[in-house]
């Protein structure tokens, strides 16, 4: 996603098409809990996606060349017309680098979709089945393994560790980032959860800062380049369009910090939106 500080001036760009609908996993965290107006949405099977041609412009005012598909309240891999989306978007974007934002829970069952992205980026928060479900709500950890066997064509598959209690504790992100660093993954990124108690970024104390990226922290963990991630001030500007047509340089959430001071506001005590199927326990497999 893009930065909840923007002032519209951060020079990287990109596009992001959120889809709305249910979900397989149903994450205490997630952001689609705080977009009250489209958790009721589901459109997973529009065609076309209203907005879509608002959106192609304004990627093409910007200059955008990476476009993301990614979820507002569910995964966009559950999305029914990828081939249709992926054809108009490289016939109208030049250049197109297509991504997906996903939990990966169907990669493996929607091969010929994720065939045609260039890039990728999967949502594991811990190999440890225990803490998975307790942070992802439902379901087991994707075949990450395999996944990455059928990702040959990718530019990069990249991984986000949302933050919680739960892997903070007994050395589970340490585990977590052995795991994938064995593995050969080559960018880890650890996501400050929206909406929820600010936790702080786990390796300032103990990991040697090698870069900043569009403003945040990246250290190495082996060959590995992990970046702490807080969307309230990481320094990107995007083009987003929602399931209900909008399409906005902004979100449609509470900015999430103290203009005047910076600082992290209390975020514990959001109203909840959840209408969607996941949130009323009803799972999808
Ligand atoms: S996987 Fe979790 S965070 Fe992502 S859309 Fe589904 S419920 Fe929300």
């Amino acid at each position: 996603m893009g930065c909840l500080n923007s002032d519209k001036n951060f020079t990287h760009w990109f596009g992001n098409i959120h889809f709305s609908g249910p979900c397989n996993r149903s994450c205490y965290f997630c952001i689609g809990q705080h977009m009250m107006a489209l958790d009721p949405l589901d459109n997973l099977s529009s065609w076309p996606l209203r907005g879509i041609w608002k959106f192609v412009d304004e990627c093409l005012n910007h200059n955008i060349h990476e476009i993301n598909l990614t979820g507002s309240n569910t995964d966009p891999l559950l999305c029914q017309n990828i081939g249709k989306l992926n054809a108009l978007l490289r016939t109208a974007i030049p250049e197109l680098v297509l991504g997906v934002r996903t939990n990966g829970v169907v990669a493996l069952n929607h091969l010929d979709d994720w065939k045609l992205f260039d890039k990728a980026s999967i949502s594991i928060p811990s190999f440890d089945e225990a803490i998975y479900e307790e942070m992802m709500g439902q379901g087991v950890t994707p075949r990450l393994e395999e996944i990455l066997a059928n990702s040959s064509h990718m530019q990069s598959v990249k991984i986000n560790i949302v933050l919680g209690p739960e892997n903070l504790a007994d050395n589970d992100l340490a585990k977590t980032l052995d795991r994938l660093s064995d593995l050969g993954i080559k960018r880890t990124n650890l996501r400050e959860p929206y909406g929820q108690p600010h936790l702080g970024d786990p390796l300032a104390k103990s990991a040697v800062e090698v870069k900043r990226i569009y403003g945040m922290p990246v250290y190495l963990w082996g060959q590995m380049e992990v970046t702490y991630w807080d969307v309230h001030y990481v320094e990107v500007e995007s083009v987003n369009l929602y399931a209900n047509g909008r399409v906005s340089a902004d979100y449609p959430i509470t900015r999430g910090h103290d203009a005047l001071s910076g600082s992290v506001l209390d975020q514990s005590h959001f109203p909840g939106g959840r209408v969607s199927p996941q949130w009323q326990h009803l799972r999808l497999g």
